[in-house]
């Protein structure tokens, strides 16, 4: 690790440990990762007044019109079959594209690169706040260019791109002109550990030969998403953590072979899609590599950065979307004589409901603002934190509000199935809930043991 740490060449952000040390008066302060001392910058998780009006923007915005437009792009999309279905309905671009284009307009656009001069240079605690409201919108991240998988890829460009892959890749990305997907999973092994990662990639003269085989691709399937970061093991004999590559692959390359679509509980979730990739003798140039040959690991750990927590940060707005929906239910309908909110355990399940989005929310907070104080490679821990807590709990309110609605809730006549699904899945394709246990686990006995880091390099990331 010592060796790999001397190598980084990644930009840190803008911000310092150092200025953060000092409070508003400009005197130094204690950092520490689980303070509770008062005067911590840790402990203060106020939004800055300067974001505020666009926080409120962001919720007009999603409210006037992200939610009226995706409710006539669905309308448009439905009933689709076949091969139709990975393609978009006449108008659907359209529709999105016109929300896009406004978006941009009033300059609610990239807010998920902080203290970037691509995006809006927001801390990630200011963002957690947006985003939380953006969770609670299907189509809301899309159309403001902040969505998943493409925000963790453009973070990878922005930070470790040449010029040359900055302007192919990252500018069309930046405009939302093109999508992007990530390639990590493998069929054949067990992706949790990416020191596994077998898909081989050879070098022969000025061009890379891949070959491999990975499923579980999000993304892959619409025909606007046209780059893969595909990671590769491109040396087999260094050491463990310096085997993988990552490659941009783009996805029209001869030898990408879409072989269809993963399904998550049935749903084939075209046309975006989690597809399953075969990289048959695929060629590209040499210069397609990103950061350099054996770096792969380093990039995966500067994907533990913002878009790391962004899906806790949505989760959190999906959370109160679910209480909204039970709550509203239970009052609305009786049974035995009264309302379904007063039956049985059902009080408690909303004010454990409550309880629980309201300590969640202050994770996630706190999470956000430990990347904003102690950096992100520091505050890794508490990323971990929210993520083995964020998506697990979450799955629970909407499962008590599935059940509040009765046959209702496993329908296609509230978002509870769609979001309990989305949310279930959180808890494989943001790592594993083990792995965020383990690294929480490792640090708390490594207090009292002392531990290799070898451990800590291969806890890498998709989302
Ligand atoms: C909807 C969806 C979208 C996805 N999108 C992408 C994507 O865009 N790109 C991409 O590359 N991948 C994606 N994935 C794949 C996802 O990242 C992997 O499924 C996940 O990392 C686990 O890898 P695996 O499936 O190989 O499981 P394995 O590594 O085989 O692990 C299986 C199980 O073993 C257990 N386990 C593993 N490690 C430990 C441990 N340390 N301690 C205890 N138990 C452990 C866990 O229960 C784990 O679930 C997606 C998955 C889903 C469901």
């Amino acid at each position: 690790m010592a060796a790999l740490r001397e190598r980084r060449i990644i930009r840190p952000p803008a911000r310092t440990q150092e200025t953060d040390r000092m409070n508003a008066t400009g005197a130094p302060t204690t950092l520490s990762m689980f303070s509770t001392d008062p005067s911590d910058p840790l402990n203060d998780l106020r939004m800055s007044e300067r974001v505020r009006p666009l926080y409120e923007h962001v919720k007009r915005f999603i409210a006037e019109t992200v939610e009226p437009m995706a409710e006539k792009y669905e309308a448009l999309g439905a009933n689709r079959t076949g091969e139709d279905r990975w393609t978009y309905a006449p108008g659907q671009l359209d529709l999105l594209e016109g929300a896009k284009a406004q978006a941009k307009k009033e300059g609610l656009w990239n807010f998920f690169l902080p203290d970037s001069h691509t995006g809006q240079g927001l801390s990630n605690l200011d963002y957690a706040y947006i985003a939380s409201e953006l969770g609670k919108s299907p189509m809301a991240s899309e159309c403001m260019n902040c969505s998943a998988p493409d925000t963790g890829n453009m973070e990878v460009l922005e930070r470790v791109g040449t010029p040359e892959q900055k302007v192919k890749w990252l500018k069309p990305l930046l405009a939302g002109e093109i999508r992007s997907a990530y390639a990590m999973t493998e069929v054949h092994h067990a992706s949790s550990d990416a020191r596994n990662i077998a898909t081989s990639a050879r070098l022969e003269g000025h061009e890379w030969v891949i070959n491999g085989e990975k499923h579980y691709i999000s993304g892959a399937g619409s025909p606007r998403c046209k780059i893969l970061i595909t990671m590769v093991r491109s040396n087999p004999d260094a050491p463990s953590h310096q085997q993988q590559s990552m490659i941009l692959v783009p996805k029209d390359t001869p030898g990408v072979k879409i072989m269809g679509a993963m399904h998550v509980f049935g749903e084939d979730h075209a046309p975006h899609g989690h597809m399953h990739i075969v990289f048959d003798n695929v060629r590209v140039p040499k210069e397609n590599i990103l950061l350099g040959e054996g770096r792969g690991f380093e990039i995966s750990q500067l994907r533990l950065g913002p878009g790391r927590i962004h899906h806790c940060m949505r989760s959190i707005g999906q959370a109160e979307k679910a209480l909204t929906l039970m709550v509203q239910r239970g009052v609305a309908r009786e049974a035995f004589g009264k309302k379904l909110a007063w039956l049985g355990g059902n009080v408690e399940h909303i004010s454990r409901a409550r309880i629980d989005i309201e300590a969640m929310r202050l994770m996630v907070l706190k999470a956000a603002k430990a990347m904003d104080v102690l950096g992100n490679r520091e505050a890794r821990i508490w990323v971990h934190m929210v993520k083995a807590m964020v998506p697990e709990r979450v799955c629970q309110i909407i499962d008590q509000a599935i059940q509040m609605h009765g046959a209702l809730g496993v329908s296609q006549k509230t978002p509870l199935a769609r979001m309990y699904a989305m949310q279930r899945t959180l808890r494989l394709a943001d790592g594993p809930d083990e792995v965020h246990h383990l690294v929480v686990g490792r640090q708390e006995i490594g207090h009292h043991e002392s531990l290799s880091e070898e451990m800590n390099a291969t806890m890498v990331w998709r989302s």
